[in-house]
């Protein structure tokens, strides 16, 4: 799927109506099929840095200010989400917000909305794909949505933004609330995801999964950059260990 595009973020500021800075001069960048995390405490700008790239601040009280965002160079700033859907950049939000009332399939075939002129032997593929990463979807696809368990309904969400067939995938919290044994099947299949040539940028309050997971790591801080690096040289930094891994 891929032919290898970085995100380049330069500059990025974002508020909310007029006075909540919320990304305050941002720099960051995913490199091509590159796994990177998103670390920092609540409301230090994780989630607002993903809507920015996927166009889907709040219409009225969300803004970029300034800065730019390319991927594979070319420019992706706006407010119409469908833009980075079609250049293969798709958002896995917050708490899955899967539909509750529609069937496992239905749900799916929402995550090609966005996708334009595709043949029924592409839908066919994306489908299968999705089901051969998560079997427990494929038993289930006529089931309501709502009735899966918490982490089924994250793999639906992951499952959902693989029918667009994306290149870049924003993940949002995808172990928030799970179990511990499900937040390790998440997290190999975000692997595995990232094997098939997919880059991820990964925002995650599990610290440590978020770096043993991406090469390297940002640490957001009240709407600023405050470190990064590759992210063993970040698990190894005292200032991390002690906030966000919750040692020393
Ligand atoms: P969390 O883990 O709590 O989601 P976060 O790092 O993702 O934290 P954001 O949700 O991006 O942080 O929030 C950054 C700042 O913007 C916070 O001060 C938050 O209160 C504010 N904010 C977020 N969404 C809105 C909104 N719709 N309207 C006004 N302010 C907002």
């Amino acid at each position: 799927t891929t032919n290898g595009r970085a995100l380049v973020l330069r500059d990025i500021r974002v508020s909310y109506g007029r006075s909540v800075r919320a990304l305050r001069g941002v720099d960051l960048e995913v490199p091509a099929s590159g796994v990177v995390a998103l670390l920092g405490a609540n409301g230090a700008g994780k989630s607002t840095l993903l809507r920015a790239v996927s166009g889907t601040l709040p219409l009225h009280s969300g803004a970029i200010d300034s800065g730019t965002i390319t991927f594979g160079g070319e420019t992706l700033r706006g407010s119409d989400p469908s833009v980075p859907v079609r250049r293969g950049i798709v958002q896995v939000p917050e708490g899955r917000r899967v539909f509750a009332d529609m069937s496992i399939d239905e749900n799916l075939r929402a995550g090609e909305l966005g996708v334009r002129g595709r043949s029924k032997r592409a839908t066919a593929q994306a489908k299968e794909r999705v089901f051969d990463l998560f079997p427990r979807l494929a038993d289930r696809r006529a089931q309501a949505a709502g009735l899966l368990s918490g982490g089924e309904q994250q793999m639906l969400a992951m499952g959902r933004a693989l029918m667009a067939d994306p290149e870049l995938l924003l993940l949002d919290e995808p172990s928030l609330g799970l179990a511990p044994q499900m937040v390790e099947r998440i997290a190999d299949i975000i692997a595995i995801i990232n094997q098939q040539g997919v880059g991820v940028l990964l925002v995650e309050q599990n610290a440590a999964l978020a770096l043993e997971l991406a090469d390297h790591a940002y640490v957001l801080d009240v709407g600023r950059v405050r470190l990064q690096g590759a992210s063993s040289d970040l698990a190894a930094s005292d200032e991390v260990r002690r906030l966000y891994l919750g040692e020393i």
